[in-house]
């Protein structure tokens, strides 16, 4: 055998004995076997480098290291998963979801894998590249780390592999691993691990993948995504997965009702505690490709897929002192501080309370025994008093009046659950958050100056606000701790570069309550620009003898017009108007269109916008040629409105291939104007 046929025989070898021993949990070889085998692949390669391949099974031990991870836009968005927490939330879902598709709905049941989610590439069945979750749209690039998971095939086995394609799963770590690396840690005197999800997001990130390649990390496939994929199903998706070698854990189960699901659930609620790694709930999908994109997804999640959590464990501890934290927006978050107790093998000293209507509810006093539950969020909440341990000398809880960074009296606005400190000028978390929240990544995304620094600034007293970051200078912040030339400099050109960052993200940036991401991009849609947006309607004439005028305020009439518009609802507009009715918040808009600000759509954003379907009504249903969510985005921006079900306020049926037969129906006796995908584009043309 040639060097290179014997090279290529023992990666072969080595990969089947991967499998085997990683994915299939059947080793054919010992340990010791597999070891020589891979020193002999080693010295093979280290005296042959032209025959360098990067799926080989010599990679997995590391050695590549990462100082930056780079930031990736994920070429398929990665959803999260809307939750459920009983069997009536499923049964809604399931009546949510007859309404939209027709037919016969079949489920595949799995379990939810707790770790860091992580989108894996393939090209001409090699592994390319892994990116994690992120934001969603965009995450960090972790290849090198991700590569030497074992459970990660390399190189693709059987047929039918699309030429391109993503695959998405769950890095985990097993109870056993997660316990032997505590061990060793203790062992060493160091602090242990809290929980075996954040170990295993935690290692994507270390720098030195020799490092991740010590830990014992697995990881497990759900979904597959792109373009030609040989699947109808999902179920069908798994097992074309486990054909090529992934490890798409067995325990999913093609149901054909709703009901077989909740067997699944009960069933896997109590055998969960026996599987090797932790699972915090089930995930139940609409089985049928075609159906689930009938569906399609909401601002955050697929509509055709729906997480059921399973209820978390409680555990009883001392409720020591309430006190109170103050948000970016001013809002007051009463916290509980508990004596240290352990939850799902993470260490708790605090819980949140929510707000004074939760304290009430719950009667909750300093002294009381109360259970404490951890479910999905990273803060812990209280879920119940034991009122018979209760002391003899307790006294109700007074809620704060005050706000304990600055003192202000707290306010509390009718219909709100919370309180606030309205101090927004000089209350300096208030002051602080307000900045952090501007620069930060989904806003203005500011390089070059971080939290810290700006707690920094306006401790010295340097800014107060957004608009007084684009007057500081290169001399000013120098003086600061821990700045060179070089990070002053970075500090001022980033904040330099933000000024063309798109409106619709400065507008959330603006930290205007209940202004969301989406919520400020449909009102950049909408408005346009900033004046409309801010433009308040006349005031209406005081004349006190004619009885049928107008007499609807100014601040009615805004919130008439910002209801109005798709989406957004009474209380994000009441928040908008007294925003804008605030001189203080003017005027910082207007030191910041002076600076330069993009305060606009940009004539490339509004280009392909038109008016031409406002007001109408649409909804799509079938196969066409061009992408469904392409179909959507030109309704959009044409002015329309998409909706998922049809009813008497549908004005335009979208008619593709195969579509169902009740929907067609139902259009009929509506008496829905139908028309085809040609006939749409001809509208909008
Ligand atoms: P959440 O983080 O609560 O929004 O839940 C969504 C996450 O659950 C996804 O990003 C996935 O990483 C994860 N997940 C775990 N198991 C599954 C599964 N079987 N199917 C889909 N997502 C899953
Ligand atoms: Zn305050």
């Amino acid at each position: 055998m040639s060097p290179k046929e014997q090279i290529q025989s023992l990666r072969d070898e080595l990969r089947e004995h991967n499998f085997n021993y990683y994915v299939n949990d059947n080793p054919t070889i010992s340990d010791f076997e597999f070891d020589k085998k891979l020193e002999q692949l080693k010295t093979l390669e280290a005296a042959h480098p032209e025959f360098y391949d990067a799926t080989s099974p010599s990679v997995r031990v590391g050695g590549e290291v990462t100082k930056n991870f780079h930031t990736v836009k994920h070429i398929n968005r990665m959803y999260s998963l809307d939750n459920s927490y009983s069997i009536d939330d499923l049964r809604d879902w399931e009546t949510r979801i007859k309404k939209i598709v027709d037919g016969d709905i079949q489920y595949t049941c799995e379990l939810k894998y707790d770790g860091a989610s992580i989108s894996l590439h393939y090209e001409n069945g090699k592994f390319i590249q892994a990116v994690t979750r992120g934001d969603g749209n965009q995450g960090d690039e972790v290849t090198a780390n991700v590569r030497t998971i074992k459970s990660v095939p390399l190189q693709l086995k059987g047929d039918d592999i699309p030429k391109k394609f993503e695959i998405r799963g769950e890095i985990v770590l097993p109870w056993e691993g997660f316990h032997k690396m505590n061990e060793e840690r203790e062992a060493q005197g160091l602090d242990l691990y809290r929980n075996p999800r954040n170990t295993a997001s935690g290692s994507l990130k270390l720098q030195d993948s020799a490092e991740v390649a010590k830990r014992p990390l697995d990881c497990l496939l759900y979904s597959l995504a792109g373009s030609n994929l040989p699947v109808k199903t999902q179920f069908d998706s798994l097992e074309y997965a486990r054909k090529w070698g992934f490890k798409a854990p067995k325990e999913s189960k093609l149901v054909d009702s709703i009901e077989e699901v909740f067997e699944f659930i009960n069933h896997w609620d109590v055998a969960r505690k026996e599987l090797p790694y932790e699972t915090d709930g089930v995930v139940i999908k609409v089985n049928s490709l075609d159906q689930q994109d009938e569906l399609g997804f909401t601002a955050k999640a697929p509509k055709w897929a729906m997480a059921y959590k399973f209820a978390a464990e409680q555990v009883s501890t001392k409720l020591e002192e309430i006190t109170y934290q103050v948000g970016r927006t001013g809002s007051i978050t009463p916290v509980a501080n508990l004596e240290a107790v352990e939850i799902s093998g993470t260490t708790v000293r605090r819980a949140s309370l929510h707000n004074a209507d939760q304290i009430e509810k719950l009667d909750i006093r300093v002294g009381d025994e109360v259970y404490v539950e951890k479910g999905g969020e990273i803060i812990p909440k209280i879920v119940a008093v034991d009122l018979s341990k209760r002391p003899e000398n307790s006294v109700p809880t007074v809620y704060a009046t005050h706000c304990p960074e600055c003192h202000t009296e707290l306010v509390r606005s009718e219909g709100d659950a919370k309180h606030y400190c309205p101090n927004e000028m000089a209350c300096p978390p208030q002051v602080k958050g307000r900045i952090q929240h501007f620069i930060s990544r989904k806003a203005m995304d500011i390089d070059g100056i971080g939290s810290e620094t700006v707690d920094q600034l306006v401790e010295a007293g340097m800014i107060h606000n957004y608009a007084d970051l684009y007057d500081l200078t290169v001399e000013q912040v120098l003086p600061l701790d821990r700045m060179a030339q070089k990070s002053a400099e970075n500090m001022i050109n980033g904040i330099a570069a933000s000024k063309q960052v798109p409106f619709e993200r400065l507008l959330f940036g603006l930290g205007i309550r209940y202004v969301g991401e989406t919520v400020a991009k449909k009102l950049a849609k909408q408005y346009k620009n900033i004046d409309a947006l801010l433009k308040m309607p006349a005031e209406p004439e005081k004349n006190g003898l004619d009885l049928f005028a107008d007499v609807t305020s100014a601040a009615d009439k805004k919130i008439e017009e910002l209801t109005a518009v798709p989406e957004i609802g009474e209380s994000i507009a009441r928040s908008l108007v007294e925003f804008i009715q605030d001189d203080y918040h003017i005027a910082l808009i207007d030191r910041l269109k002076t600076a330069g600000l993009q305060l606009a759509l940009s004539e490339e954003q509004l280009e392909g916008q038109t008016e031409k379907l406002t007001g109408k009504s649409f909804v799509i249903s079938g196969v066409f040629e061009m992408s469904r969510n392409d179909l959507k985005k030109l309704v959009e921006d044409n002015g329309g409105k998409n909706s998922s079900s049809i009813s008497s306020k549908t004005d335009y049926l979208i008619r593709g291939d195969k579509m169902g037969p009740s929907k067609l129906e139902k259009a009929e006796k509506l008496e829905i104007t139908m028309i085809s995908e040609q006939e749409f584009l001809d509208m909008v043309k």
